[in-house]
């Protein structure tokens, strides 16, 4: 349990730092919030992608809405701007019930866990984003909750102190993590609905892009969506940001119409490059490849190679570099692939050269 705490607040400590500010970030920004509200869908059916989940999903839908029982408790993980939050207001909408959200960083006191939870309504939704967040004691305390609905509340102190145990109403709990390794066993074994979402394609993301643009009353031909749907990083909210600026840009130089060319001169101003990826991106992959000759590199030297925190590195950064696979997580640490290599230009060593030299940052 300790190491998990350590490593939940490192992973609290870092994050903010590291991703603040970057245009292609997928963390919510301040001035997202109310366009997300906007642009985010209300149902499954205008949810976008996603098959598996949302399939596991409407079939777990059907059959608690034909029981007339609360649904049973839903995880969600995935990297962030995927869809977590926005599931989550969809299994609200589905059920026809009450939504309440709040977070593991948020809550900072059992008292607060009690109020929320003695006040849930009947069947509702209670969200907790980024459950990894939150406390031991305040996860402990959910487990009886999640459990049989009931509560433990301790009255009075010391040798006075008495416990009763209180019934609360039947309720969904929707937790969303961008780190399932950082949950404990008995946590995630709370949850009968196990939902993992992974990045979008370029089609799907075309589709949101497009999807918002009408939301946003933007003009938008298919190959201008087409290119900031394939800058975004497989990511939703990166793609709607990106929308956002340069919908302002072809106000100001192409009377409002984005097509193929507005849309790739606006995003070469924002100096986001054809795969979405920033600055750091191309750091990260430059250091594994000059410094290290293309890896095997432990995520530790490569953090401090960078300045940047481990945490930020294996949540924010590589996912995506392997999605796309320019990157590889081996147990010897990180490698650069051919492809990355190939996108900067750069002939690759032979296979021995890479592998078999000794594990000297390890
Ligand atoms: P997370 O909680 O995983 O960080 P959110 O649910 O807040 O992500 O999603 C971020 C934004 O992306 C929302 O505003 C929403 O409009 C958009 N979005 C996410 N998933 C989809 C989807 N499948 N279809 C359409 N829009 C989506």
């Amino acid at each position: 349990m300790d190491f998990l705490n350590n490593k939940r607040f490192a992973a609290n400590r870092s994050l903010a730092s590291a991703d603040a500010e970057r245009l292609v970030s997928a963390s919510s920004m301040g001035e997202d919030a109310a366009f997300e509200l906007k642009l985010r869908p209300n149902r499954l059916g205008e949810f976008i992608g996603q098959s598996k989940a949302k399939e596991q999903l409407a079939i777990a839908l059907e059959a608690a809405r034909s029981r007339g029982e609360a649904l049973d408790h839903v995880l969600l993980f995935g990297p962030p701007g995927l869809g977590k939050t926005t599931l989550a207001t969809i299994i609200a909408n589905e059920l026809g019930v009450g939504f309440q959200q709040t977070s593991g960083p948020a809550l900072q006191i059992q008292g607060d866990l009690t109020a929320i939870l003695t006040n849930l309504r009947e069947r509702q939704v209670l969200f907790l984003d980024e459950i990894h967040r939150l406390q031991p004691v305040l996860e402990e305390k959910l487990y009886t909750a999640l459990e049989d609905y009931k509560l433990d509340i301790i009255i009075g102190q010391g040798p006075a102190a008495r416990t009763h145990v209180m019934e609360i109403r039947p309720f969904t709990f929707v937790a969303a993590t961008t780190r399932p390794g950082l949950l404990s066993s008995p946590l995630r074994s709370r949850f009968g609905i196990l939902l993992r979402l992974e990045f979008y394609t370029d089609d799907e993301l075309r589709y949101i892009v497009e999807r918002s643009a009408e939301v946003m009353g933007v003009t938008i031909d298919h190959d201008g969506a087409a290119e900031i749907a394939m800058r975004s990083r497989g990511t939703p909210r990166i793609a709607n940001r990106l929308l956002r600026r340069v919908r302002d840009f072809a106000q100001v130089r192409a009377a409002g119409i984005i097509d193929l060319a507005t849309a790739q001169r606006a995003l070469q101003m924002l100096e986001v490059d054809a795969h979405g990826f920033d600055e750091l991106d191309r750091r990260l992959l430059r250091t594994i490849i000059y410094k290290y000759d293309g890896g095997p590199v432990g995520l530790n030297t490569l953090a401090a190679a960078l300045a940047e925190e481990e945490d930020a590195l294996e949540e924010v950064y590589e996912p995506f570099l392997m999605q796309i696979g320019f990157l590889d997580r081996t147990p010897r640490g990180r490698v650069a692939t051919r492809r990355a290599y190939e996108h900067f230009g750069i002939p690759m060593p032979s296979k021995a050269g890479l592998y078999d030299r000794p594990a000297l940052f390890d």
